[in-house]
């Protein structure tokens, strides 16, 4: 950062740092935005994460803006003057505008919040910038900046967010806060990995005194929530200390009633590497958490909200069963047990698994890939045969007849086929 930005940093008055990180679209848009508002007599803010990042010196994501006064009213304003399309969010008053080249604002009405139980989504009221901030996670992410033309730039930082960032630390706002929204820990233990920092010990105390509350507390936070938490920390670049320190914290415990062992810890190590750079699947994530314990199923469960994780477990499940009871693990008689199951899932148990079965199943893997049946149904009916389900068994057997090496080329798949008939036939 140039030593006129560096200045900037320190100002109470952020226009320079804003011209610095924001986009000249957003500039425009900014001071356009705040102008509007000052003609109906209301003040916007830009929000959250973007101010943070910003007094980090890192280039502005998401617009995120806070209005006193009445969010859907104020956008559909924006719509008008600047066109573009406004979505209105009603629950929680607030609305998305997008404009012409993509873009894109995030538009609230100032509010403050109240939890009628722990974990519960809040009872609000419009209310001032002030009260809006105190409603936030943490220090870092309580910030805005003016936007009206008469105070435009200037930093609100009632909780000392800036102070936060200069020293590395992720602080709640009030004692009740991992209380009233624990996913709030989830966010906590992200930023921790994301940027580097500690919680600041009254938090770390907090977070550490949320546990005998934390079961109820979760149990009143959607899955759909947990998930929506689960997917931004497989995107960052550590995971595996996220969840190692979400199971310092007692939440997979409270959670799952499952433990984030050091053999978790090794099994999601071992699945982000074969991810070579590209973020680890949430729901493949949250299974390392006491993989193959007797409850880790139903625990599951309620987190598996589409057909394709019921289907990861489901096929879990399949291994477990079919692996267990098999004495003999020649690569045909693995592909006679496990022919159904799709890689993912047989991956995900490799990885889990001592380096014996590891091997093998690796193996079976990838001589499964190389495969190149020599045979189809089509070959069966000019054979005479009628389509019935010996098709299938005939096909899987000839199938673990090439991966033996038993069966080499066209002629012997044929070969095969009439034997294999033939003997039904005799039966
Ligand atoms: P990121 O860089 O990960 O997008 P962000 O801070 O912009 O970080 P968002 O999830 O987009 O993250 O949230 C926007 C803002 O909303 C946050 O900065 C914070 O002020 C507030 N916020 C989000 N989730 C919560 C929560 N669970 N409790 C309180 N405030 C929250």
């Amino acid at each position: 950062m140039s030593e006129e930005h560096q200045e900037s940093y320190h100002s109470d008055n952020l226009i320079d740092l804003m011209n610095y990180t924001l986009t000249n679209d957003h500039l425009q848009l900014l001071k356009k935005l705040g102008e509007m508002a000052a003609k109906l007599r209301m003040n916007l803010f830009l929000v959250g994460g973007t101010v943070r990042d910003m007094l980090r010196g890192v280039p502005g994501g998401d617009l995120d803006l806070v209005i006193e006064g009445d969010a859907l009213a104020f956008s559909q304003n924006v719509a008008n003057v600047l066109g573009g399309k406004v979505k209105h969010h009603e629950p929680f008053a607030t609305a998305t505008w997008v404009g012409a080249e993509n873009l894109k604002l995030d538009i609230v009405s100032a509010r403050a919040e109240s939890y009628a139980k722990p974990g519960a989504l809040p009872t609000i009221r419009h209310s001032h910038i002030t009260d809006d901030l105190a409603r936030r996670d943490f220090s870092i992410n309580a910030m805005a900046i003016h936007l009206h033309p008469a105070s435009y730039g200037q930093l609100v930082d009632p909780f000392h967010g800036r102070h936060d960032l200069t020293n590395g630390l992720i602080r709640i706002l009030h004692s009740q806060s991992f209380i009233d929204d624990p996913t709030r820990l989830f966010r906590g233990v992200r930023f921790v990995s994301r940027f580097n920092y500690r919680f600041e010990q009254k938090t770390a105390n907090l977070a550490l005194a949320t546990q005998p509350a934390l079961t109820n507390a979760l149990a009143n936070v959607s899955p759909e929530r947990i998930v929506h938490e689960l997917k931004l920390l497989c995107h960052e670049t550590d995971p595996v200390s996220s969840f190692s320190k979400l199971e310092d914290l007692h939440v997979w415990q409270a959670l799952l009633g499952l433990t984030f062992s050091s053999s978790s810890a090794t099994h999601l190590s071992r699945l982000q590497e074969e991810q070579n750079g590209e973020p680890l699947h949430w729901f493949q994530a949250i299974a390392t958490v006491g993989f193959l314990e007797d409850n880790w199923k139903a625990s599951l469960v309620p987190f598996a909200i589409t057909s394709m994780e019921q289907r990861f477990l489901q096929n879990i499940e399949d291994i477990q069963k079919r692996l267990t009871n098999m004495t003999r693990f020649s690569t045909d008689y693995l592909h006679k047990q496990l022919y159904q199951v799709p890689e993912e899932p047989l991956r995900f148990y490799a990885l889990s698994s001592g380096e014996e079965m590891q091997k093998v199943l690796d193996l079976y893997l990838h001589q499964r890939k190389q495969l190149q049946p020599l045979l189809t149904g089509h070959d069966l009916m000019e054979l005479g045969m009628k389509p019935s389900p010996l098709f299938k068994e005939c096909l899987l057997l000839h199938e673990c007849e090439q991966l033996k090496g038993t069966i080499e080329n066209k002629q012997d798949a044929l070969q095969f086929a009439r034997e294999f008939f033939n003997q039904k036939q005799r039966l």
